[in-house]
């Protein structure tokens, strides 16, 4: 997968293939179909939030669940979902994003 990744204040965003963690029982793999990139994502790579490098931007993606482990409840493969870092959202769950670590490896 691609992400927008911030690597440095007041740099553009580097975009690069990602290679996810594997998921757990208490975690969703959605699809994401778009993301954008908000006013708070660009706060932080001014400075202005307190966020440090590296990180991948995009908060606020749409799509579609892929796959749920064991622990979750609330939604199934095929739901089409939201992701918010807001709490009425974080009740469907949780998602793991790759780290910039593994994104060291190349995709499989
Ligand atoms: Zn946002």
């Amino acid at each position: 997968m691609r992400a927008a990744v911030y690597v440095e204040q007041d740099q553009p965003l580097i975009i690069e293939e990602m290679t996810p963690l594997d998921p757990g029982p208490g975690d969703v793999v959605v699809e994401i179909g778009a993301s954008g990139v908000c006013h708070s994502d660009l706060s932080a790579t001014n400075g202005t939030l307190p966020l440090p490098p590296p990180t991948i931007l995009g908060h606020e993606g749409v799509g579609t669940v892929d796959w749920v482990g064991s622990e979750v409840s609330q939604v199934k493969k095929g739901d089409r979902v939201i992701g918010s870092s807001s709490r009425p959202a974080a009740r469907a769950g949780t998602a793991r994003m790759a780290s910039r670590t593994s994104a060291s490896r190349p995709a499989p």
